[in-house]
């Protein structure tokens, strides 16, 4: 049996991928293009590994010929695809909140057709994105809470689309589930990380600019020593490994059924970034915004105990998240 990977060429699918891997589960990664699909299949180099080409998640029939050919193989689903914010795109409805929410109904409906019985669990990536709320950022919330968000508000900047494209998404699967109780038997969770930082999958993916996540942390390396930093709460972050581990964790045992896992390791903020570079990486002192010592210290605003104590984990620290995107990057500009 294998496990149906959607966005298999993403920053978090392939750490995702390769815990799967390193467990011996058989993965079919759906991807945009042959090429993204060569270019996985290369890195990996595990037979256990096939990828399936979907050009467009937006029609509402894109999982179905996946599901036909392959759903008596296919017994758990983690839904990744969707669109991660992009500066400058304001086609806001067709380039994430359509892609999302059609995405999420056209997967489920593909299971629904073609594989109601075979596939056991599906994990969908949500975010904190669905949880937070967006009229008041101090309110400390957690897994119960929906980010009130409206589909008008959603499309005012390519940042409320992807809160609204999250929340949007995750309220179609739920719904579903509630319109097709009797029609299917799947097991359902939804994993909301905070933003995901730690290193690229494979030294060949570190580029001057990272994935979106991680460019929070590799952006204070190009700034200059006189930037002054916010020390302003900027989000709550979470480590790409815990990550992984509560999406595989959560097909693997019932009691996630139903859930929603709320992944979030502390808050941050740009100074607490370099605070933390500055003192994992002395040699670079001087080159960047400098460490400030009272720098102000954040209130928790994502109360993720409840999820830490069914995963059974603890959080990576946030040194650690920060050590591992800085030192593939230096290591790439020959600083190390
Ligand atoms: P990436 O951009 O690295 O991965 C996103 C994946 O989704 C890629 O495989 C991308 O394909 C695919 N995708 C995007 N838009 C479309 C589309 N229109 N049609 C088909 N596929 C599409 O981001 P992450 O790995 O960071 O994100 C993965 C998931 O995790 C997303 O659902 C994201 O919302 C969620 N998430 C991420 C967080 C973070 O901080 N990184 C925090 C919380 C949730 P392609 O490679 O072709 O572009």
């Amino acid at each position: 049996m294998a496990v149906l990977v959607t966005g298999a060429s993403g920053f978090i699918a392939l750490h995702v991928i390769n815990l799967l891997l390193s467990q011996n589960y058989k993965v079919i990664g759906t991807v945009r293009s042959q090429a993204k699909a060569d270019k996985v299949i290369r890195q990996f180099n595990n037979p256990n590994l096939s990828f399936e080409i979907i050009s467009d998640i937006t029609k509402l029939d894109a999982f179905d010929e996946t599901l036909k050919k392959h759903g008596k193989e296919i017994d758990n689903v983690i839904h990744m695809a969707s669109p991660l914010p992009e500066e400058g795109n304001t086609d806001f409805e067709n380039h994430y909140l359509l892609p999302a929410v059609n995405g999420t109904k056209s997967i489920l409906s593909a299971i629904k057709k073609f594989a109601p019985r075979s596939v056991k669990h599906v994990v969908m990536t949500s975010s904190i994105a669905a949880i937070i709320n967006v009229n008041d950022f101090s309110v400390v919330t957690t897994e119960k809470d929906w980010n009130p968000i409206t589909w008008e508000q959603a499309k005012t900047s390519s940042f409320m689309c992807y809160l609204g494209s999250k929340t949007y998404s995750e309220k179609a699967a739920w719904d579903f589930l509630k319109e097709n109780k009797d029609e299917v038997d799947f097991k359902f969770t939804a994993v909301n990380p905070a933003m995901v930082f730690g290193r690229q999958m494979f030294d060949e993916d570190v580029k001057d600019t990272l994935n979106v996540s991680c460019e929070f942390v590799n952006k204070i390396l190009c700034l200059p020593p006189t930037e002054k930093l916010s020390q302003d709460y900027a989000m709550s972050y979470v480590h790409v490994d815990d990550v992984a581990l509560a999406h595989v964790k959560a097909i693997q045992e019932d009691k996630f059924d139903g859930k929603r896992l709320l992944l979030s390791a502390g808050t941050y903020s740009d100074q607490l970034i370099a605070n933390s570079i500055n003192k994992q990486f002395p040699q670079i002192k001087g080159t960047i915004p400098p460490a400030v010592e009272d720098c102000k210290q954040l209130d928790i605003r994502y109360d993720s105990a409840v999820t830490q104590k069914l995963l059974g984990i603890e959080w990576k620290s946030f040194d650690a998240s920060v050590y591992d995107i800085v030192h593939q990057a230096l290591k790439r500009r020959g600083k190390l």
